[in-house]
């Protein structure tokens, strides 16, 4: 044994590792719970943490599997700058675009900087004026570096923090190939990410939101915890919610002879529309009105089980926002009732593509406590566009195969972007190409959370102990555990065999600690050590440790001069 390896061993009677016998008040989920109880992370401020020995260790473990698959497909790392000048984001526009969640600060000298929750503006203007030919293309940056985003929610521990540590890539193309190319090389690379941190996961179509750019994945995985709802399908169709397309099934209101108007005192919503008339919500038709910057009153129509996908109205409508109560008295419909029917001149009315295989439909009148039912596109009303405007749900048929899609919940651990020439075009980035002529970069970008994906495993790996740490991410390998460190031999052996596993390469653990055997196993299940090895003073008599798997809770003695093969075989 070197002195090196034995520096190597974390020994607990030297660790801070302050681990809690309650759960934090604000602990909602088990990540979040079992990371603090663990003492592997502190919360400084609301969604501001700090990661202590054992939670750092994991860190750079995911840090470095990370880093292996971006130098794996030749991205090259560089560290950019997280305090950066306004005027980069006055240029991109995103200044104003990107609201409250930018944190801005000013210098001594009243020049505006901001705390970088993203950093396309910066690594724009880095390659502007020194990427310049076409032969020095494609290019890939990465770091690992932290970011800040004022979120209106911090919470769930790291799952949403305002600090949080990202490794964002950004690629640099003279054509559409050369970006599809290292975008898939991308995908391909986070795929692998997340298989190696042990994750369950599924890549998903997705809207790409603040960043901008039309062409974007989602990495998730699986858990009830996760913010983000998912669809996906036995074709292998799968997308966000918030991006996905599929087709409502919708039930026929009883078949009207015509229009008719009837009486629904009191009721305003969907819920309770379907229950006075006895029929499924899918039968019948809700109306969200609202106006983008042209000023045009825009009435939407969804299925009543459906909600209107205000990310896809607001790409049909520039600017399109959702009139309040008052708004809607004077543009004279009525909240709780408002259809097709009789709206004012002007109106632009786009419906749900789904309601098409509808004949008959139930909407509100434009008057409180009245619905038609009966009301029929091209007779009582004008569709102007029908298009595809709700939120995806669990039960809507597949667009791409017509099965019925199934529903998930998933925690977003990354994404893909392919961001066109937006930032470059307005940064004014260019390279000569090969023609001579002067054109702008396409752009890529690539974000994996860092530290929401430590959570994202706890989530995914745990169980009412603790944690139960995959081996590629675990802070150590193995904790051997004395009995009782009192106990010479035991404590001498303990000593040896972490001594031993630690030059054969493995990540030891030694809880040398003068406390009660109960508290080690306590603390050791919390922590989640892949494998425990306990000496004691009856297993010593007949030259036997115990091991246990924390994964599967199996535990089986092992010969003294055995365990080290066994170890290895289990690892
Ligand atoms: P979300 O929709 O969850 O707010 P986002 O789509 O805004 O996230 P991106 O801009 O795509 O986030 O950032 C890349 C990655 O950074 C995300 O996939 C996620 O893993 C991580 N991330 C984003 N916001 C946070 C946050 N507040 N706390 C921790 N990690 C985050
Ligand atoms: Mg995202």
């Amino acid at each position: 044994m070197t002195n090196d390896t034995a520096k190597n061993i974390i020994r607990m009677s030297e660790l801070y590792t302050p681990t809690l016998k309650e759960d934090p008040a604000d602990a909602e989920i088990a990540s979040h719970r079992l990371l603090m109880r663990s003492g592997m992370i502190r919360k400084a401020a609301s969604g501001v943490y700090t990661f202590l020995p054992l939670g750092k260790k994991v860190l750079a473990k995911i840090e470095t599997i990370v880093r292996e698959e971006m130098d794996g497909i030749g991205a090259q790392e560089v560290m950019m700058p997280a305090l950066q000048p306004a005027e980069l984001w006055f240029e991109s526009g995103r200044w104003d675009d990107y609201g409250p969640e930018l944190m801005r600060l000013e210098d001594r000298h009243g020049r505006g900087f901001c705390l970088g929750p993203t950093h396309e503006e910066l690594i724009t203007s880095l390659v502007r004026n020194e990427l310049r030919s076409y032969k020095d293309l494609p290019l890939s940056l990465y770091q690992i570096q932290v970011k800040f985003r004022d979120e209106i929610r911090p919470r769930f521990g790291l799952l949403r923090g305002r600090e949080f540590i990202m490794k964002d890539a950004y690629s640099f193309h003279p054509n559409q190939a050369s970006l599809q190319e290292t975008y898939n090389d991308m995908s391909a690379a986070y795929g692998r990410m997340c298989d190696r941190m042990g994750l369950t996961w599924r890549a998903v179509e997705a809207d790409s939101g603040q960043i901008g750019g039309n062409t974007s994945c989602e990495f998730m995985a699986l858990a009830e915890a996760g913010e983000a709802e998912l669809v996906y399908c036995s074709c292998g169709y799968a997308a966000n919610t918030e991006a996905g397309e599929g087709t409502a099934q919708l039930e026929e209101y009883q078949a009207q002879k015509g229009l008719e108007k009837i009486a629904t005192p009191g009721i305003g919503a969907i819920s309770d529309l379907a229950k006075h008339l006895d029929t499924p919500e899918s039968s019948t038709v809700k109306a969200m009105a609202g106006r983008g910057t042209d000023g045009v009153l825009t009435v939407f129509l969804v299925p009543g089980s459906h909600e209107l996908n205000l990310i896809k109205a607001g790409r049909m409508v520039d600017g399109f926002e959702l009139l309040n109560d008052d708004a809607i008295e004077a543009a004279g419909l009525s909240k709780g009732s408002m259809g097709p029917v009789g709206l004012p001149p002007n109106t632009r009315l786009v419906a749900e593509k789904s309601l098409r295989t509808i004949e008959s439909w139930v909407v509100g009148a434009n008057e409180e406590g009245h619905h038609y039912v009966g009301a029929k596109s091209d007779v009582d009303f004008t569709v102007d566009e029908w298009a595809d405007i709700t939120v995806v749900k669990e039960g809507d048929l597949c667009a791409q195969c017509g099965s019925i899609l199934e529903g998930a919940r998933g925690i977003e651990v990354s994404q893909v972007f392919q961001l066109g020439d937006k930032y470059s075009k307005s940064m004014g980035a260019t390279f000569s190409a090969e023609d001579g002529s002067e054109q702008h970069f396409l752009m890529g970008c690539y974000g994996v959370g860092v530290t929401r994906s430590m959570a994202a495993i706890v989530e995914q790996y745990n169980d009412d102990k603790g944690i139960i740490w995959p081996i590629s991410v675990a802070p150590a390998h193995v904790c051997v555990i004395p009995l009782d460190v009192e106990e010479g031999e035991v404590f001498s052996t303990a000593q040896k065999l972490a001594a031993d596993f630690a030059a054969l390469g493995f990540e030891v653990a030694l809880d040398d600690r003068d406390e009660r055997a109960g508290v080690k196993f306590n603390d050791a299940d919390l922590i989640g050590w892949p494998i425990q090895v306990v000496v004691g003073k009856r297993g010593l008599g007949e030259a036997k440790v115990e091991m246990k798997v924390r994964k599967s809770g199996e535990k089986k003695d092992v010969a003294l001069d055995a365990i080290a093969d066994v170890l290895r075989d289990t690892l």
